[in-house]
């Protein structure tokens, strides 16, 4: 099976295209969430999502969008995003939105994988140093879990970490992980409209299970009008700016 992992993209609908145009063949889509938050096109990136997502799991934003997460956890900057997109949001893709589930979820006939937001445990958990990878790898109850939330492209296995090493900074480019038999690993696919590794491009990745294979992508997009249109929205100037910053 050939999985197209998608996360993170943040209401960035010029990323998600990229993203989208960019994709090889694939099965099945699975989001990780976080489909809104922060960007100007809420509407068009969850109508886009719905129409070709299978298996969603909901993110901390999603969640902050429709009233379920409080907004006091939230910095000033994402807590305005998130009241401007609480306002943005049609009646329908609010209603979708709050009816997303919380990881993990498996796929049926996929055993030994599973799909979070933060950590297995805590849906809200960012899973960044390689203390906390340690501890989570530890706890999950299968080899393979894919997670997002960090908005930090790469992954962790039981004796190291692995970050993508590209070779430019504005061209398509793809950095494969072949899983070994027997280790466990955490795999985040990277953030399609919001990266913060210092890469602006946007990231998503392929899962080959078959092949035992994991593709990341980084893609360049249209960022100037992702910005184009944060502005013209009235939201936080640095919404914007981190865009091309890729923090
Ligand atoms: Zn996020």
């Amino acid at each position: 099976m050939r999985i197209l992992l998608l996360s993170d993209i943040h209401s960035n609908l010029e990323a998600l295209e990229a993203c989208l145009a960019a994709a090889p063949p694939y099965d099945l889509i699975v989001n990780l969430g976080d489909i809104v938050g922060y960007g100007a096109s809420p509407n068009e990136v969850v109508a886009r999502s719905r129409e070709l997502g299978k298996l969603f799991v909901r993110g901390n934003h999603d969640k902050a969008a429709v009233g379920l997460l409080e907004l006091r956890d939230f910095n000033p900057v994402a807590g305005l995003a998130a009241l401007w997109t609480r306002e943005q949001l049609s009646k329908e893709n609010a209603e979708w939105l709050r009816s997303l589930p919380s990881g993990p979820l498996q796929i049926d006939g996929l055993p030994g994988v599973q799909f979070v937001h933060g950590s297995p445990h805590d849906e809200d958990e960012y899973v960044v140093s390689e203390e906390d990878a340690v501890f989570t790898l530890k706890d999950a109850s299968v080899p393979l879990t894919f997670l997002g939330h960090t908005h930090l492209q790469g992954g962790f296995s039981t004796d190291s970490s692995f970050r993508p090493q590209y070779t430019t900074i504005g061209q398509q480019e793809i950095c494969e992980l072949k899983l070994e038999d027997g280790a466990s690993y955490l795999i985040n696919p990277g953030s399609v409209g919001q990266p913060r590794d210092g890469d602006w491009r946007a990231g998503f990745a392929l899962y080959d299970s078959d092949a035992r294979l994991i593709s990341f992508y980084r893609v360049p997009y249209d960022v100037r009008k992702a910005q184009e249109r944060i502005v013209a929205a009235n939201l936080p100037q640095r919404l914007a700016t981190r865009l091309t910053a890729g923090k």
